[in-house]
């Protein structure tokens, strides 16, 4: 059966024309924008046409905010305009826009250890540079920067934060992101410079030049919306009450047409679906896909997912989520325990085939499932290539034409035998022992 599964995988790459069709027939989906009421809609149509049934939305939570005019001028003193984006849900300037001296930080450790005197009144840069690596944990520390920065600046006096984008290119297409305002903080605007801008002015900065920035943010938060979540079901042929679930998030910042995050992730969950619902027996437990809403700004999605679920989660025999966009896949990662348990061993079996290594760690699952970790559901890594991801990744430029068709493919095939082996599997993963 799994032979069968990857020739009809390979026959045909149909995760590449949905994912065309959703960036070019539904755009940016960022929540409550006529694309997330678009993408509901082609996210159910796409499910029914896969085969998959019990296709339904349901209502989640969206944090909302709306992008404004954005720009800032350094004074180097030349003047020099930059190209920036402003953090999802920061606050606006001032109308008139916001004027002062810029002072730098290489690491959140030396703004927090500098002395309020330095930052009060002043815009702070932080100058975090990413690392390019196939794991993409770089990404963990630079979104940090991100999230915190404004309102440990903030804390210290300065009226407004701007962070090097956090990404691996050197292109002036600056990285959008989510902040996340402390609330014993005052809110200042934030931004994201393009790296080549940010690498500019901390060569200015290491110089010793006064570098003063006029800054104008038209952002606002709004209050919260509503989106959805859309889910889709092969009912289970022995087990229905038992459920493997594929997730993956539906929204996407409004700066691309979110390709590679996370259009990438819903056309393989849908394509898995696809090609279960195609072979000669259903699989034996109830396979789930579930295309989360607002995962950028919020994680409105997954959190009403599990409270929805949370009286099924003993009945969730794993959860797996494809967020890292086209990326092929390199090696498993299981939960804690289960390297060499039968349905570990098992997965380990059908993957490595397609040269997946069996990765030493314990598995984290993404952001949309990991809600469910509290709620004891056992989560399946796929890690997946990132080396070009952040080049792309919440940029204007997270668009079709940056997708590679033949990792995608490749990522579909692996999705989908990790679904057809635990749908199937006579056995459990073993419970963590703690
Ligand atoms: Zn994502």
């Amino acid at each position: 059966m799994l032979d069968l599964l990857l020739r009809n995988a390979r026959a045909e790459n149909r995760s590449l024309s949905l994912l065309r069709s959703l960036c070019d027939d539904v755009g940016p989906r960022f929540p409550c924008t006529a694309g997330d009421v678009a993408a509901v809609a082609w996210a159910k149509e796409a499910m029914r046409e896969a085969g998959l049934s019990n296709v339904r939305a349901e209502k989640a939570p969206a944090t909302l905010w709306e992008r404004g005019v954005e720009s800032c001028m350094l004074r180097l003193p030349r003047l020099q305009p930059t190209v920036l984006s402003a953090l999802g849900g920061s606050v606006g300037t001032p109308e008139q826009g916001l004027e002062a001296p810029v002072v730098m930080f290489t690491s959140l450790a030396e703004l927090d250890a500098a002395p309020a005197e330095l930052v009060s009144g002043r815009i702070v840069y932080l100058h975090h540079v990413m690392p390019r690596l196939r794991d993409g944990t770089g990404y963990n520390g630079g979104s940090v920067v991100r999230m915190s920065g404004p309102s440990r600046a903030a804390k210290k006096g300065a009226i407004a934060c701007l962070v090097r984008s956090i990404g691996t290119d050197s292109m002036r297409a600056p990285h959008t992101g989510a902040l996340f305002y402390e609330p014993d903080s005052p809110m200042i605007p934030a931004a994201a410079l393009s790296t080549p801008d940010g690498d500019l002015l901390a060569r200015a900065l290491l110089a010793g030049k006064e570098v003063v920035s006029t800054l104008k943010l038209g952002c606002k938060p709004l209050p919260v919306g509503e989106s959805a979540n859309v889910i889709g079901e092969l009912v289970g042929s022995e087990r229905p009450e038992e459920v493997v679930l594929i997730g993956a998030h539906l929204d996407s910042w409004d700066l691309g047409t979110g390709a590679l995050d996370d259009g990438a992730g819903c056309a393989i969950a849908i394509q898995v679906g696809r090609l279960l619902a195609a072979l000669p027996q259903r699989p034996r437990r109830t396979v789930r896909i579930a295309l989360f809403a607002n995962e950028e700004l919020g994680t409105g999605g997954g959190l009403a997912y599990a409270s929805a679920y949370a009286k099924d989660a003993a009945t969730h025999i794993a959860a797996f989520e494809a967020d890292q966009g086209d990326g092929a896949p390199w090696a498993l990662r299981l939960p804690a325990g289960n390297r060499e348990s039968p349905l570990g061993v098992r997965l380990y079996q059908a993957l490595a085939p397609l040269g997946l290594e069996l990765d030493a760690g314990t598995s984290r699952g993404g952001v949309d499932i990991a809600p469910l970790r509290q709620l004891g559901v056992p989560f399946v890594d796929l890690r997946q290539d990132a080396t070009r991801y952040f080049d792309f990744h919440h940029t204007a430029n997270d668009l079709f034409e940056n997708v590679s068709p033949e990792d995608l493919a490749r990522v579909t095939e692996a999705f989908a035998l990790t679904a057809h082996v635990i749908a199937n599997a006579e056995e459990r993963f073993i419970p963590a022992t703690l």
